[in-house]
């Protein structure tokens, strides 16, 4: 069959059918999942602007008003993408604030599997934007509004949250709920997975965990010790990894992976790191300034706009050696993208991913 007649494409990613992506964008993404000694993902806060109070975060107690141009943020994009980036995450603060926002949204989602996050009030009125995307991830933390909005700490947050959802999917936009494990939702985590899922909506996690680094410049800072969000029921924590391991044999919507899940168990149970980081290997996050670092754990290394010249640096290689060492953290995406880091591990999500582009290409 002649490709240039395939227009789209639907791939699988964490093991989910949704996607409808261009077929060059398809192509590329495969061909770079496929070279070894590239970044993987790239997580982009494009602002650090929040119009939430959540409990156990920061950012918003230090938000910034200053951002790049749209210009600028679409030039650092394009960076990113000739560096080989093929996931990125949109985020802030809340980046739909940004006015621009579709502008960035468009750019990015014709160079990369995209997902952008909003905490839920400001999905609704960016629906044409987000159809660009591939993910929109909403987080909603209790099927309790009351619960909910204490953790937000914003009235109100739970139903713009779920009406913001139940909107998005109806439009057939590929919205996806991101729950933060903690202390004070744990119990509730299979309730509000089956809750979303049997609706049709794919449920992502984070974990919440307190950071713990000694870096005073890090990018943000989320938890204080001892807190009420630390999780301190382990047991709870374990059997919860054993019964979504579970679930995800039946339910195609439960987005995390078993191998992630089995790193998170043994975390729990041993104490045992089951994986080295990877930051500035795999993945690197970049702040609303364009700085890059390996994680929002550390000091600023430099600019996405110097990234061609740095990133094969000898400075860079001695961060990734003290990074791969670090066990500072452990928060899901940097687990996962840290798992499946490996030339194999990227071999085994480009399979996922493309065993649908793959049935296109045999037709
Ligand atoms: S967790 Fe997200 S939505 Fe909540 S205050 Fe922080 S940046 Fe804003
Ligand atoms: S373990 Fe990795 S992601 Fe976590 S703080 Fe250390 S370098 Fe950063």
């Amino acid at each position: 069959m002649c490709f240039k007649s395939i227009k789209t494409a639907t791939i699988d990613i964490h093991g989910a059918k949704y996607l409808t992506i261009n077929f060059r964008k398809a192509s590329r993404i495969a061909i770079s999942a496929l070279t070894p000694n590239k970044p993987h993902h790239a997580q982009w806060m494009i602002t650090r602007k929040c119009n939430y109070r959540c409990r156990g975060c920061n950012v918003w107690k230090e938000q910034d008003k200053r951002e790049l141009s749209t210009e600028e943020v679409k030039r650092g994009l394009d960076i990113l993408k000739d560096l080989g980036i093929v996931e990125l995450v949109i985020s802030g603060g809340d980046p739909l604030l940004r006015k621009d926002a579709p502008e960035i949204i468009k750019h990015a989602s014709n160079l990369f599997v995209t997902t952008v996050y909003d905490n839920g009030s400001m999905a609704k009125q960016n629906l044409e934007a987000l159809r660009n995307v591939d993910f929109v991830a909403i987080s909603i933390d209790s099927l309790d509004p009351e619960k909910n909005d204490y953790i937000k700490a914003v009235p109100g947050a739970w139903k713009k949250a779920v009406d913001a959802v139940e909107t998005l999917h109806n439009e057939g936009i590929n919205v996806s709920v991101t729950p933060t494990i903690s202390q004070l939702n744990l119990y509730e985590i299979v309730d509000i997975t089956n809750h979303f899922t049997q609706k049709g909506v794919p449920v992502w996690y984070c974990l919440y965990t307190f950071d713990q680094t000694g870096d005073e410049n890090q990018l943000f800072r989320i938890g204080k010790a001892n807190d009420e969000f630390i999780i301190k029921d382990k047991q709870a924590m374990v059997k919860l990894c054993d019964t979504l391991i579970e679930m995800k044999k039946k339910n195609r919507n439960i987005l995390i992976t078993t191998k992630l899940l089995q790193a998170l168990r043994a975390l729990f149970l041993e104490g045992k790191r089951t994986w080295e980081c990877r930051a500035l290997q795999n993945f690197l996050v970049l702040d609303h300034l364009g700085r890059i670092a390996g994680c929002h754990n550390h000091n600023f290394v430099g600019s996405v706009f110097d990234l061609p010249e740095i990133w094969h640096s000898e400075k860079f290689n001695a961060l990734r050696k003290t990074y791969n060492e670090c066990s500072q953290c452990s928060y899901l995406c940097y687990i996962f993208y840290s798992l499946y880091g490996s030339p194999y591990g990227n071999l085994m999500l480009a399979k996922d991913q493309w065993k649908n582009a793959r049935f296109l290409l045999e037709r």
